[in-house]
């Protein structure tokens, strides 16, 4: 058995970044940005109003009280939209709209809330003073032209693309987001919805697995399910390999009889097969296919989301470009006893994690922790690290791999 770690080094070696692309904005979102992004143009582009109200001279009303109200002569309305046209003079304001441009000579927005007159009176009366520069957003006050508004490497989330946006960037260069093929393997499977004959299970693992990997960040296409047969193995690899940036196959790779995917894909690519020292998902092969990595899971169901999760996510977010290869990794306190014998492995618990009303994570185990049982761990969203030993005692600090955020 060689390590978690050891066999995630293997896997990282072989791995690289797609090469940048061009995308379309939204398309971006997920993806690595490959180059720093530098503003041509300043955000705000000019001084526009944060309020609606009266743009003047802060001089102007500095006395200004509901007691002792200062009266201005209004000489223009200016909307979000258009360009100021007429310049603020002593004694006079402009009626201003929130993201219109401060007109010249005005320093200080006095918030129409402030005020009282009405939208066609010619004269407004000010109740409360506004300091110089007071609800004016200044040009560049967001960004200044030139500034390195988002550094490569960054993974765009919804506010990055608004910024991309609102410095007119709307094709980004970003490293694309991997093509992930996932393909099942067995003759006992049945994915078509008719009735299970002598010795058949439904397919289970290619929905898991797409999903999984989606909700990882990366693109997956479900391969279907091919038979335990060397041709159709053979040419269901190479297709994949070819047409996809990384494949992924559960199955057919521990010591059995008719595991053929390990016996093929010996054959056709740069594999190594591992026996890596966690439980569950001992077994893992990984290789190199005409250029395309594959990552073989184990056919259990459990086993092969304990495996894509620990060693698929790092190996594809490589290929994603992305510095954050791994699954967050939190501390928790076990709400349990969390029980194990000592075995040479790091056991992977399936746990559902919740926040406790003092701010900590608590970790509680779920039903059934056998690499068959699926329908458990489908109330889980963490794996609580168990390192060889008895096990983790009630209270006691546990690190767990987040599946998803816990609630
Ligand atoms: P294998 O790794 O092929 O020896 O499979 C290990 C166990 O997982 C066996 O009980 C298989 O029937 C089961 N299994 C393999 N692939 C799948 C799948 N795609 N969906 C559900 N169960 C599977
Ligand atoms: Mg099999």
């Amino acid at each position: 058995m060689i390590p978690l770690a050891e066999a995630r080094e293997h896997v990282l070696a072989r791995c690289s970044p797609k090469a940048p692309i061009l995308v379309p904005l939204l398309d971006a979102l997920g993806c690595v940005l490959a180059g720093p992004v530098v503003a041509q143009e300043a955000v705000p582009p000019f001084a526009n109003s944060a309020m609606d109200g009266y743009a003047v001279l802060a001089a102007d009303v500095a006395s200004a009280s509901s007691s002792a109200p200062v009266h201005l002569t209004v000489v223009d309305t200016v909307a979000a939209g258009v360009g100021a046209r007429v310049a603020v003079e002593p004694g006079q304001a402009v009626r201003i709209m929130t993201g219109a441009p401060v007109p010249v000579g005005a320093d200080a927005i006095v918030p129409v809330e402030h005020t009282s007159g009405g939208p066609d009176a010619t004269v407004v009366a000010i109740l409360d003073g506004s300091p110089s520069g007071r609800h004016i957003r200044l040009a560049g006050s967001d960004i200044e032209p030139g500034a390195e508004v988002l550094r490569a490497g960054t993974l765009l989330g919804p506010a990055h693309l608004g910024v991309l946006a609102s410095v007119g960037v709307r094709r980004p260069v970003v490293v694309p987001r991997p093509r992930v093929g996932v393909l099942s393997t067995g003759d006992e499977l049945v994915d078509d919805g008719r009735a299970l004959g002598p010795g058949q299970i439904r397919e289970s693992n290619r929905p898991l697995l797409v999903a999984l990997a989606r909700s990882f960040g990366v693109d997956a296409v479900d391969l279907g399910t091919v038979r335990d047969d060397r041709d159709a193995l053979a040419a269901a690899l190479t297709a994949a390999a070819d047409s996809c940036d990384a494949v992924v196959t559960s199955g057919g790779v521990s010591m059995g009889d008719f595991d053929l995917v390990k016996v093929v894909l010996g054959e056709l690519a740069d594999m190594a097969w591992m026996q890596v020292a966690i439980r569950p998902a001992k077994p893992f092969a990984f290789g190199v296919l005409a250029g395309t990595p594959i990552f073989g899971l184990p056919g259990n169901p459990v086993s092969s989301l304990v495996s894509l999760a620990l060693l698929g996510v790092p190996g594809l977010r490589t290929i994603a470009g992305r510095s954050d290869l791994d699954l967050p990794r939190v501390r928790a306190v076990a709400a349990t006893d969390l029980d194990r014998h000592p075995d040479g492995r790091t056991a992977f618990l399936r746990v559902h994690c919740t926040w406790a009303p003092d701010g900590r994570l608590r970790a509680v185990p779920v039903g059934a922790q056998g690499s068959h049982h699926l329908a458990a761990t489908a109330g889980a969203n963490g794996l609580a690290e168990l390192p060889d030993g008895p096990g983790i005692a009630q209270g006691d600090h546990v690190m767990v791999v987040l599946l998803s955020p816990p609630t």
